[in-house]
């Protein structure tokens, strides 16, 4: 690992200042009831980068309460669709604006490499505009699309139906907003995951309290301040920062949130669903885990193969809820692809995030960092062969080697269970039914990679896969209309485009005699 420089270089100073950390309620900054605070860390260093303020139980129902406030009697559901698109297109303005220093806080508190915040996760995810195509041709590997504008495009065109019911009624349907949407984010994509949820909810008319991540809450707060500077009415959009079981569980089983959305683990999405069923069954949409396959065919260009399905698995750390973390490949490609993806691990560029050229920075935090190796050694017990990587890189932070295994049999932990970290897992199949029967043997559905030159087999795969996604011959495009979410234990709904406003919309059946009685 010639390239890791983790271990021996001073950590780079981020460009940016600390503005805001504290909790965002009625559109004031303000300390937690408690006046209880936090740390957030810096990953490279185990450094403390701020004190943050803990919200919990009795700050989210002020949260609440602004937002409910806000939602009944305030203007923003009643504001015109034209209008309220105008604010969510200004604060796109504001986040080009300042992407620099967006992007730079959140590698920062997350790790992530800078030009990959910068350059790929803000331009397409909050920004309309030329950036985007320029972007994609610059880096065809990011697809990611989920701008404001494009929420700001939906606002204006959610309409009801005219139902032709049996007898003398006028029938039609109301789709009216829901009311105080709670939403509960996680640390690998804090931007665009604040993104996904607060994005379509806006758009139909709600209002929100959001709670982020403890790993990661300073961005959300930065973003939120341009929306009020774009115009947002105070109380639409509260952020608590804070813990899942005091702040995040008060939220969803609050009994005046109207409705829950969350990203996050698998365990913790069971218990989301729980609070909210016993509370008042607020409807639950949940994005969770993964164990995705990465299935390469017998025809496959095997370069192209290896550097995406290293793609699939490496990007963001290894940090990805729909990483192709399950690597099949057909017996016929299978050496020569081993090699080659064990040369590309090696090759990868791990170090400081803030440096030019870095593929990969440290890991959240000491918990998944702790998590990542005890997977490693369970591949290891369990006689899958460790091709490189392995362990720790450096003596400081969260750096990760990036860490390869083949003979990964279907039954070992490192196949089962989720890693979330670079470590990729080889498998080998010889008959495409034998690999759909072993892709779908999970409890998991996120999403599937295939990779084919022969479209039978694509179309094969792609219809027996049960999984929200499949991408063939690419991975993690996310354009803003594509809907993203989890079939089994993965999730219940789907967010971005058409179908995120279902999950931000009720349905009123009206109905008129056509003739007065
Ligand atoms: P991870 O294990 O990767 O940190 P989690 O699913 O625990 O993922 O966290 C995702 C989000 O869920 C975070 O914002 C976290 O604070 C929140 N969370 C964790 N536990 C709970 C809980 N019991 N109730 C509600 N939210 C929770």
């Amino acid at each position: 690992f010639s390239t890791a420089t983790a271990a021996t270089e001073e950590p780079i100073t981020p460009p940016v200042q600390i503005n805001y950390t504290q909790l965002l309620i009625n559109g004031q900054f303000v300390d937690s009831a408690s006046g209880k605070t936090f740390p957030t860390f810096d990953p490279r260093t185990c450094d403390v980068i701020a004190h943050v303020a803990e919200g919990d139980a009795e700050d989210i129902n002020r949260a609440v309460s602004a937002a409910r406030k806000a939602f009944d009697e305030g203007p923003w559901p009643r504001m015109s669709a034209y209008e309220r698109s105008r604010i969510l297109l200004r604060f796109a303005d504001l986040i080009e604006k300042h992407s620099d220093e967006l992007a730079a806080l959140e590698t920062w508190d997350n790790g992530k490499p800078y030009e990959q915040a910068s350059k790929a996760e803000l331009p397409l995810n909050f920004v309309k505009g030329p950036t985007v195509s320029n972007v994609i041709d610059c880096d065809t590997m990011f697809g990611y699309k989920f701008r404001s504008s494009t929420n700001a495009g939906w606002a204006d065109k959610i309409h009801g139906l005219t139902v032709p019911a049996d007898g003398p009624y006028h029938v039609q349907t109301l789709h009216e907003p829901i009311g105080v949407a709670g939403q509960i984010i996680p640390w690998n994509f804090p931007l665009i995951m604040f993104a996904w949820k607060v994005g379509p909810a806006l758009a139909c008319g709600n209002t929100i309290v959001l709670k982020t991540a403890e790993q990661t809450p300073l961005t959300a707060l930065y973003v939120a301040k341009l929306f009020h500077e774009a115009g947002l009415p105070p109380g639409v959009l509260n952020i608590v920062s804070g813990f899942g079981p005091t702040a995040g569980a008060a939220l969803a089983s609050h009994m005046d949130v109207d409705k829950i959305a969350f990203t996050g683990s698998t365990a913790t999405g069971q218990i989301v669903f729980e609070l909210a069923a016993k509370s008042n069954l607020k409807p639950v949409t949940l994005e969770l885990g993964g164990k995705s396959p990465f299935i390469v065919c017998e025809d496959a260009d095997v370069d192209k193969a290896v550097e995406l399905a290293h793609f699939a698995l490496f990007f963001n750390q290894g940090q990805c809820c729909c990483a192709g973390s399950r690597t099949f490949v057909h017996e016929r490609v299978y050496d020569e692809f081993l090699e080659k993806s064990k040369a590309r691990a090696m090759r990868r560029i791990v170090g400081d995030p803030f440096k030019s050229g870095v593929e990969q920075g440290p890991q959240i935090d000491s918990e998944q960092f702790e998590k990542v190796l005890r997977y490693i050694r369970s591949g290891v017990e369990s006689s899958a062969t460790l091709e490189c990587g392995g362990g720790r890189l450096g003596s400081k932070g969260y750096y990760i080697q990036p860490t390869v295994f083949s003979n990964v049999q279907d039954d070992m932990l490192i196949a089962q269970d989720e890693i979330f970290g670079p470590v990729q897992s080889i498998l080998k199949f010889n008959d495409l039914g034998d690999v759909i029967k072993r892709a779908n043997a999970t409890r998991y559905g996120l999403a599937a990679g295939v990779f084919t030159n022969n479209v039978d087999t694509a179309n094969t795969l792609s219809r027996a896969l049960r999984a929200g996604t499949v991408w063939v011959n690419c991975f993690d495009v996310f354009d803003a209309a594509i809907p993203f979410g989890g079939y089994k234990m993965s999730g219940v709904g789907r967010e971005k485009g058409i179908y995120s406003l279902h999950n931000y919309l009720q349905v009123k059946a009206v109905v008129t005699p056509l003739k007065n009685p």
